[in-house]
């Protein structure tokens, strides 16, 4: 059975998709075979998959909907495949923005992605779902089919402000639509241990959530940020810097934390 992972916080430019592709390919670096599933119509964890999101004949989107299903859907990159860290990649674009709209009027809306997925479980040793900055319907569909939050955050003091309002709704969830829902862990990204207040952040969260912290912590790193304009993410992009290895580490972290 695959696990399935929403990577969530309603704050944009946290490292959501950063962590999404990253953790993707190490994992699938490691030997795992991973479906990420963008959810956000920005459509970045597609781009930085290698696929141009303008070019995307079928897409979440048509998944939604129930137009498609994620077999016909899914597609995947040349050069992620050649650099040893594949994944199948359901891609999102602009017309996911639409997705909202229309899907007020279907029933069991919510609960669209969790029933297509089903029919792919077993390819997948891991679903690694990018959420859109916002607790949406998009959201709500990630949060529904998922056995698992993983939540990147920055070490900033407004950063434990936004935390309440994605564990209310993490709790809301689990309470009435997906009773298997858990908070996996808190990952710590962008991180610049120079930074005073980054590292008094770090220890309250550590004293705050205990094991719920992961340990790997991500660092700031460029190369993290110019994976993207090249189609790849870090890890494959660049597999000898400190993020990507950091990414890499994190994905045996990942491995070691499940249940066997
Ligand atoms: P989100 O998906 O939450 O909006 P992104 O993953 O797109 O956030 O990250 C926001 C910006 O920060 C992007 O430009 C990304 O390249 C950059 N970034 C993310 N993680 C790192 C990191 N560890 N080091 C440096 N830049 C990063
Ligand atoms: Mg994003």
């Amino acid at each position: 059975m695959a696990k399935i992972f929403c990577i969530a916080n309603q704050k944009g430019g946290v490292g959501k998709t950063t962590t999404t592709v990253n953790l993707a390919a190490g994992l699938a670096q490691l030997g795992q075979r991973v479906l990420m599933v963008d959810l956000d119509p920005q459509g970045n964890a597609t781009m930085g998959s290698g696929v141009d999101k303008r070019s995307l004949a079928l897409s979440v989107y048509d998944v939604l909907l129930e137009s498609a299903s994620v077999a016909e859907a899914r597609t995947r990159s040349d050069k992620l495949m050649a650099a040893g860290c594949g994944y199948d990649i359901l891609g999102a674009n602009r017309e996911l923005a639409g997705a909202e709209v229309e899907m007020v009027e279907l029933e069991r809306r919510e609960r669209r992605l969790k029933n297509a997925l089903t029919a792919v479980d077993a390819d997948y040793d891991f679903v690694l779902i990018d959420c859109p900055p916002s607790l949406s319907m998009l959201t709500l569909n990630g949060l529904c089919c998922a056995h698992g939050v993983i939540v990147p955050m920055q070490c900033e003091y407004f950063a434990l402000e936004g935390l309440t309002d994605l564990v209310n709704t993490i709790k809301q969830v689990k309470a009435n639509l997906n009773d298997k829902l858990l908070i996996i862990g808190l990952l710590r990204v962008m991180f610049d241990p120079r930074i005073t207040l980054q590292q008094q952040v770090s220890d309250q969260l550590a004293a705050h959530f205990g094991d719920k912290l992961f340990d790997t912590v991500i660092p700031r790193n460029v190369r993290l940020a110019e994976a993207p304009s090249f189609g790849l993410p870090g890890v494959a992009f660049d597999p000898g810097s400190k993020g990507a290895q950091a990414f890499v580490a994190f994905a045996a972290e990942m491995l070691r934390r499940l249940p066997k």
